[in-house]
């Protein structure tokens, strides 16, 4: 039975995280934030695609400065990624931005820290604090405790700074390249901590490698109810981590969007080219946001039954399909015609 961890909510410009909001999907550009126009054209595209927090790494002062124009021109919440430099973080603050990441045990002098916290409390922006298995600081590096566990001592002094600056608007990531360590590091923080959980496992790797990754660490903690924003890390055009990050939360029923596609795996029943049928069918419906099912399957024997659950779907046959909407056929079409004739009966029934 799926019971959510419960944790505090934290706002991040117009999202909610924590408590019984929905699992948020992030993402990151991987252009020079300092080039206002691709940026915003990039995270323009990452919000079509569902993105709903975007993170820009800020690592000068014309970057800070960019930002006042990027935030104004995008729909999303900007979260800025700082290493170390406290001017960075007030004036990413001052400039307009949702919530910054940024370790305050890295900043240095406290009356350094006071001054980003002061001004992140007077601004209602949270901040993420972020700790990455591959960069943990010297004294902790030394110690013999299993990395997971190093991460999560990381995180708790960074956590103890703010709470001693009395700021409680917190978010957490434990992120490792290895799958067990970034469960067992969340695991470990969701039972010592209610602040938010942002998920992610780091350096995943290139597209198909690195899904699997995030789906196996993701997911197990998605399914244990840890987690409450979550980021797939991908060597690839960020689209694909936030098509990625969707289609994890709706393998587990926890967001609903876009179409659920189905497609058999094919064997020898199967009389047409379904690879390439059901590609460009997943592909035809990418952008439709229905709570339907739409069903790909290789023969009219056992497809329209093994996918009576779906609203619509096709059956293919010797060179030819068969459309049924719920397990009943209503049309037999040549394969040539075939997806025309099913995304014109699926729009007309929808409307
Ligand atoms: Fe084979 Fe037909 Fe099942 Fe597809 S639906 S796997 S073609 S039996």
């Amino acid at each position: 039975m799926y019971k959510r961890r419960k944790s505090k909510v934290i706002e991040i410009g117009n999202i909610k995280i924590g408590g019984d909001n929905p699992i948020s999907v992030q993402s990151m550009c991987n252009t020079d934030t300092r080039d206002v126009n691709a940026t915003v054209r990039q995270i323009e595209e990452l919000q079509d695609a569902g993105c709903e927090i975007i993170r820009l790494a800020v690592l000068n002062k014309d970057a800070a400065a960019a930002v006042k124009e990027i935030v104004k021109k995008v729909r999303i919440p900007v979260v800025a990624d700082i290493h170390f430099d406290y001017r960075l973080a007030l004036q990413c603050i001052e400039n307009g931005v949702a919530a910054l990441r940024i370790n305050p045990g890295n900043i240095g002098r406290d009356e350094f820290v006071k001054k980003v916290v002061d001004l992140a409390k007077i601004n209602n922006v949270p901040i993420r604090i972020g700790i990455n298995g591959g960069s943990l600081e010297k004294s902790f590096e030394q110690s013999s405790d299993p990395l997971c566990k190093k991460m999560v001592q990381s995180a708790m002094r960074h956590v103890k700074i703010l709470e001693d600056n009395d700021f409680d608007k917190i978010k957490i990531s434990l992120k490792s390249s290895d799958v067990m360590t970034t469960i067992e590091a969340y695991r470990e923080i969701a039972k010592i901590v209610d602040y938010p959980l942002h998920l992610g496992v780091t350096e995943a790797g290139t597209i198909k490698g690195g899904i699997i990754k995030s789906s196996v660490g993701l997911g197990t903690l998605l399914a244990e109810g840890i987690g409450d924003t979550i980021r797939v890390s991908l060597t690839e055009n960020p689209i694909e981590e936030v098509h990625a990050g969707f289609a994890i939360l709706k393998s587990l029923n926890l967001r609903k969007k876009g179409i659920n596609f189905i497609s058999c795996p094919t064997c020898g029943r199967c009389g047409i080219d379904l690879i390439s049928l059901a590609k460009r069918t997943e592909e035809k419906f990418a952008n439709l946001d229905k709570d339907i099912t739409i069903a790909v399957m290789g023969c009219p024997v056992n497809g329209p039954g093994e996918a009576k659950h779906a609203d619509f779907g096709i059956a293919g046959a010797n060179g030819e399909g068969y459309i049924f909407i719920k397990g009943e056929i209503v049309k037999r079409v040549p394969e040539t015609d075939l997806l025309d004739e099913f995304v014109k009966i699926v729009y007309s029934k929808l409307q």
